[in-house]
């Protein structure tokens, strides 16, 4: 009896199934995992700290032999064999099964942490008491759900970023970006501020990466008492905050881009980079995913800029003598701050601006009228009708949770592995105007050897059409780009190269004739 294939691809077939020792890597890493369900659902382990590590030694071996099995035997190069036919890759059952499990661990960990096991007057019980003994070991506190995911967190870049590191090896760039990410997350997000904790127990957690407003409740109330009171360290950590707000990252965008941060340093870019690999494919390319992108990226900024103004304001008074800082002052600072960006931009960067410029130009009026408008008719704390703390919340609450988490995460394999970094990240909006408008960083493009492949676009995480762009042989020098170099990597023809150059001929768009400009039925048939 005959059967008929179906398939018609002329680079060989999918992957049919897993070989027997895949099977047995994925078996031991799901192990690992069973131990944490088990917890989760209140079976008692003797000894929480063997049973703990056995279940992330079991993780982690399951996802790096998996790696060395798949890897080992294929000579260098990009191995995306197959995405698009594996059903947890090409948005199939599994990628949906995936999705929904992604997004019920976030749900239950923001929103109701007692299921994992937390209890807030007296010993932790479910998985959270499981990370126990690991937690008193680091800070000698017990843990809590965000030590609880923090430690996931961290165990999942470490071991997928050595399949990231295994799968694209020919690549020396990627290989050190991904060695950064790995090193930032374990040091600076995880072991450095537990450690920070034990020293010194009234100083507020701080991951020392993220930066506001990525890190939107930086300068809350709560957490600048608790940096005074915590004297010169505490100090040191508030300069700190304030200076890579204003000097650290500025610079470093300048110089290198957005990719200093986006796909070198920061956690969110260091999970979609890693364990978001198999999903990058999945990013919308669309020119409407693009109008959306700006729109919802840059109403986030608006929404942090003024929910931290807000926050700040309500704690300053108005008596000169008692404050360095009063209410006035505060807000005129801001206003005039982002006056002198919006005229700076206005100015000498309208041709580069082009529509966005009509975006900004509306953020940034709302940002002013809404800041006027909070002066004059605001009470202690309040804007208009709503308290500071209300603003706070919803943008803890919308964004915080929803959209980092819940959404950002848990839609890794239905939307792509940036869905937050593109759609939601307001430190990426930001350092993406700086990276369009005052950075020396582009993609050049040697268009004369492009096979219009497609392979670029494919596996833009952030849904950029770098084909577009390679075919005029035009600069790619995108708001959204995170400099992650996939795009270069997969290339077979050498066509793209991100460097850091001189300003001026950085962006030099192309007059070519495209299909989204203009609808050429309408040239064909005038009326
Ligand atoms: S254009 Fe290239 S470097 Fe930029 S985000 Fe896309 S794949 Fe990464
Ligand atoms: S991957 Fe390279 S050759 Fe293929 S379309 Fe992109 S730039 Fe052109």
């Amino acid at each position: 009896m005959t059967t008929i294939d179906k398939n018609m691809a002329l680079t060989g077939q999918p992957p049919k199934a897993l070989a027997p020792k895949q099977r047995l890597a994925t078996l031991i890493g799901f192990s690992g995992l069973i131990i944490l369900l088990l917890a989760s659902f209140g079976i008692q382990f003797p000894n929480k700290g063997l049973w703990l590590t056995l279940s992330l030694l079991a993780i982690f071996a399951g996802v790096t032999w998996f790696t060395v099995l798949s890897y080992q035997q294929k000579s260098k190069g990009i191995k995306n064999d197959g995405v698009w036919f594996k059903s947890v890759s090409s948005m199939g059952f599994w990628g949906w099964m995936a999705g929904i499990a992604i997004t019920g661990f976030y749900i239950v960990l923001y929103f109701f942490p007692q299921y994992l096991g937390l209890v807030k007057e007296g010993a932790n019980t479910g998985v959270i008491a499981l990370f126990d003994p690991l937690s008193r070991l680091l800070s000698g506190n017990p843990a809590s759900q965000w030590f609880v995911y923090g430690t996931l967190y961290t165990v999942a870049i470490l071991a997928f970023g050595i399949k990231f590191i295994w799968k694209y090896r020919h690549n020396r760039y990627e290989i050190i970006r991904t060695i950064s990410v790995m090193f930032f997350q374990a040091a600076f997000a995880f072991i450095i501020p537990e450690i920070m904790a034990r020293l010194n127990g009234s100083l507020p957690y701080y991951d020392l990466k993220n930066i506001w407003p990525l890190n939107y409740y930086n300068f809350e109330r709560y957490r600048i008492n608790g940096f005074i009171s915590s004297g010169d360290i505490g100090l040191a950590l508030l300069i700190f905050g304030i200076l890579s707000v204003f000097v650290i990252s500025p610079i470093l965008t300048y110089r290198y881009g957005k990719r200093w941060y986006c796909s070198w340093v920061c956690g969110c870019g260091g999970l979609a980079e890693t364990a978001g690999d198999a999903f990058r494919h999945l990013s919308d390319k669309t020119v409407k995913a693009w109008k959306i992108e700006r729109w919802v990226v840059h109403s986030v900024v608006v929404f942090v800029t003024l929910m931290t103004t807000a926050v700040i304001y309500s704690y300053l008074g108005n008596d000169t003598s008692k404050y360095w800082l009063t209410k006035s002052s505060f807000l005129i600072g801001v206003a005039s701050l982002l006056t002198l960006v919006f005229a700076w931009a206005m100015v000498f960067k309208r041709k580069q601006l082009q529509k966005d410029a009509r975006y900004g130009a509306i953020g940034y009026f709302v940002v002013i009228m809404v800041l006027i408008s909070m002066h004059v008719f605001s009470g202690e704390g309040n804007i208009f009708l709503f308290k500071s703390e209300t603003l706070r919340k919803s943008y803890g609450f919308l964004i915080g949770s929803i959209f980092s988490g819940v959404i950002g995460t848990g839609f890794y394999p239905i939307f792509g592995n940036r869905v937050w970094c593109r759609f939601g990240c307001p430190m990426a909006a930001i350092l993406g105007f700086q990276q369009r408008l005052f950075s020396k960083f582009r993609i050049t493009t040697n268009g004369g050897q492009c096979i219009s492949c497609g392979n670029c676009s494919t596996y833009c995480e952030m849904g950029i059409d770098v084909r577009a762009y390679a075919q005029k042989g035009e600069n790619i020098v995108r708001s959204s780009c995170v400099g992650c170099g996939i795009c270069s990597a997969v290339c077979p023809r050498g066509v793209l190269k991100l460097e850091n150059g001189p300003l001026k001929g950085r962006i030099e768009a192309k007059q070519v004739l495209l299909g989204n400009d203009v609808d050429l039925m309408e040239l064909v048939n005038p009326k």
